[in-house]
Parts: C-alpha cells; sequence; structure tokens
C-alpha cells in the first residue's frame, strides 16, 4: 500500500503478510500478518475504523459527539487516532497495570486516560466507562459487543488473507483473542470459503476461559455480568479479559474454533524476542504468544502444511514491561571490552 491517502485513516489495514525464515521448521511454511503496520501500530486500528464509520453510517454518533470506551490500551490508542483525523474528544478507560507507554501515546493523541482499580478487572473499567456514557450522553464504543468489530476484520483482514492465499494451501490459521474481533471476523470467512483451514485460538495459560468450557454468564444485552470463574490475572497485555467477550462468543457458538493452544508468560516473552533477534520482526508480547502457539501447531503438522498466525503490535509499545526486563542499558562485560580493544573514544568505568 502506497501513494496518496485523504486522511490517516485510509491507510488502515492491507498489513503485510512476511514469511517466518528463521524459525519456522523445515516441514512446513508459516506466515505472519504484521498488524503492527498499521498507521498506530496495532490490530486496533482496524477496529477503531470498523467502529467509528460504522456509528457515523447509522447516525448513532453525531458530528463532535465525545466518544468513550474500555480498553487495554491498544483500541484506545486507534480510537485516539480515528477520533483526532475525525474531530470527536475521546476518553480512554483502563485499568491501571496496563503500561505507561500507553497511556502517554492516548495523551498525546489529545485523548483523556482514566485509568481504573486493578482490583476491579476488565469488567470494572468497562462498568466506568458505560457509566460515564450514560450520565454525559457520550457515544460508547462498546469493542466487546458492538458487531462492527468482528464485521471490519471480515471486511478488511479476511479479504487480505483470501487474495494473499488465493489459489494457494493454507492449512492453519492461528489468532489469540482480547474482544474476539480478530478471530470471529477471519473465522466468518474462512469458514465459508476455505472450509479446509484448521482455526487455532490460544489463550494465556493461566486464564484458559475457552479450554475451561464453562459458559459466560450475559445480561440481556449479550456484555459479561460477571468475571469468568476460570480467569486469573495474566501477562499478556490484550488478551482474554475477565470475561468472554459476546464477539469471540460467537466463535464458540458457531463452532469455527478447532483447537485451543494455551500459552504461557514467559514463552510469549521468549517467542517475541526471538522473532526480534532471527526474523527482525519487532512485535509485542500477544505476539510472541500467538507465534509461540504457531510454532507449537507447526512442530505437530504434517509435512507441507501452511500456517498463517497474527501478530496484532508493536513491541514499542512495551518498553517499560517485563518484556524488556531483561535487556540491558549498560554496556556488558563483552561491550566494555570491545571499546577498551582501540585507542579512540573510550568511555572510563566509574
Ligand atoms: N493483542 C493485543 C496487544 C491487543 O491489544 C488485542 C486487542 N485487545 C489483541 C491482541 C486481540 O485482538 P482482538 O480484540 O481482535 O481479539
Amino acid at each position: 500500500m502506497r501513494g496518496k491517502f485523504d486522511n490517516i485513516v485510509a491507510t488502515v489495514g492491507d498489513t503485510p503478510i512476511v514469511k517466518i525464515n528463521r524459525l519456522a521448521p523445515d516441514h512446513v511454511t508459516m506466515w505472519a500478518k504484521l498488524e503492527a503496520f498499521n498507521p498506530l501500530g496495532s490490530v486496533k486500528d482496524r477496529l477503531a475504523m470498523g467502529i467509528i464509520e460504522a456509528a457515523e453510517a447509522s447516525g448513532e454518533l453525531r458530528p463532535g459527539q465525545t466518544v468513550i470506551e474500555a480498553t487495554s490500551g491498544n483500541t484506545g490508542i486507534g480510537l485516539a487516532m480515528v477520533c483526532a483525523a475525525k474531530g470527536y474528544p475521546f476518553i480512554s478507560v483502563m485499568v491501571e497495570t496496563f503500561s505507561v507507554e500507553r497511556r502517554k501515546l492516548m495523551r498525546f493523541l489529545g485523548a483523556k486516560v482514566i485509568l481504573t482499580p486493578k482490583g476491579a478487572k476488565g469488567l470494572g473499567m468497562v462498568a466506568k466507562a458505560r457509566e460515564l456514557a450514560e450520565a454525559n450522553g457520550w457515544f460508547m464504543a462498546r469493542q466487546f459487543e458492538n458487531p462492527a468489530n468482528a464485521d471490519v476484520h471480515e471486511h478488511t483482514t479476511a479479504r487480505e488473507i483470501m487474495s494473499a492465499f488465493e489459489g494457494e494451501r493454507l492449512d492453519y490459521f492461528v489468532s489469540g483473542y482480547g474482544t474476539g474481533g480478530t478471530m470471529t471476523g477471519i473465522a466468518r470467512v474462512l469458514r465459508a470459503e476455505r472450509p479446509e483451514t484448521k482455526i487455532i485460538t490460544t489463550e494465556p495459560d493461566g486464564a484458559a476461559l475457552l479450554s475451561d468450557g464453562r459458559a459466560q454468564e450475559r445480561r440481556e444485552d449479550g456484555s459479561a455480568s460477571g468475571s469468568h470463574p476460570a480467569w486469573a490475572p495474566h501477562m499478556i497485555q490484550g488478551w482474554t479479559p475477565d470475561f468472554i467477550p459476546l464477539v469471540a462468543q460467537e466463535s464458540i457458538d458457531n463452532g469455527y474454533i478447532d483447537e485451543v493452544v494455551p500459552v504461557s508468560a514467559e514463552a510469549s516473552f521468549s517467542a517475541a524476542q526471538a522473532l526480534a533477534q532471527q526474523e527482525g520482526i519487532f512485535c509485542g508480547i500477544s505476539c510472541g504468544a500467538t507465534f509461540a502457539a504457531a510454532l507449537d501447531v507447526a512442530k505437530r503438522a504434517d509435512a507441507g502444511s501452511v500456517i498463517l498466525c497474527t501478530l496484532p503490535d508493536t513491541g514499542e509499545r512495551y518498553l517499560s514491561t517485563p518484556l524488556f526486563a531483561d535487556i540491558e542499558a549498560e554496556m556488558t562485560e563483552q561491550e566494555w571490552q570491545m571499546a577498551h580493544s582501540t585507542p579512540t573514544a573510550q568511555l572510563e568505568r566509574s
């Protein structure tokens, strides 16, 4: 995608699908769709565009009306970008545990950020956003229930995948879920047009809601009425809130999911670092997690299998998180020795 665009929102989507060359087992072919190429660096730019444009079209969102959303960060950053470009004030409500980079990015884009206590979990931030929307007559994006979420993936992400793999094998599609928009939107199209493609989802091993199998309790509007009993706090930001979102529920109810692969935080961090250091693909924690699950599938797959995974965002969003905990800021012993092996511009050790 190159050339001229009417505005930044028009650059959302059409992200590249890149071959995994050094980390893929020899007997398979692996591809990754890099959502970091969206203008604000994540898959959620698509959702932001989809929800705002659907609400504009239906008249639910009026010119200049304030937009509010409960978000783990990337949705807020995407909405802040779309709202800035289209002239809507935007307020993001997020749990205090999400990375500081996310808050600062949203504020830089002109948004207001309201933090909620971690004890109140994901549902606490949703309840706060709903309350503020009702009290002030603001438009709430409702990413966990809004049909425009999976729709935008059905109409953009899935179409991009269909055209990239037209006439070619695609044996496995691997995706995690936060709202489930990516998974459900793509699964709708794969099930209709590529029924042979196995759909694999993945979730944190310590918050394995889908693997658990117990149903999510809901209100009449489809929103979750309480935390799922299998949930526990986990390190994979953007994945698996403390409830099964209605958007993800569609994939369960329609039998779209062939297998659920649980992934640990450690496997996610090391897969993200391996992608960076051996493929040059710089991405975030949920990308590492998705790729770890895709590798697990790859190892078990028949020879010649083709595996595609979606990598939701960029690693730059995690500098203050445990993803970078082992990354030194100071020179190592080996670097000191290199620096002192020639005479010019040597630092003195303190
Ligand atoms: N990874 C990250 C980093 C995210 O922010 C999100 C969205 N919350 C996801 C994965 C999951 O995407 P979806 O909401 O489409 O399921």
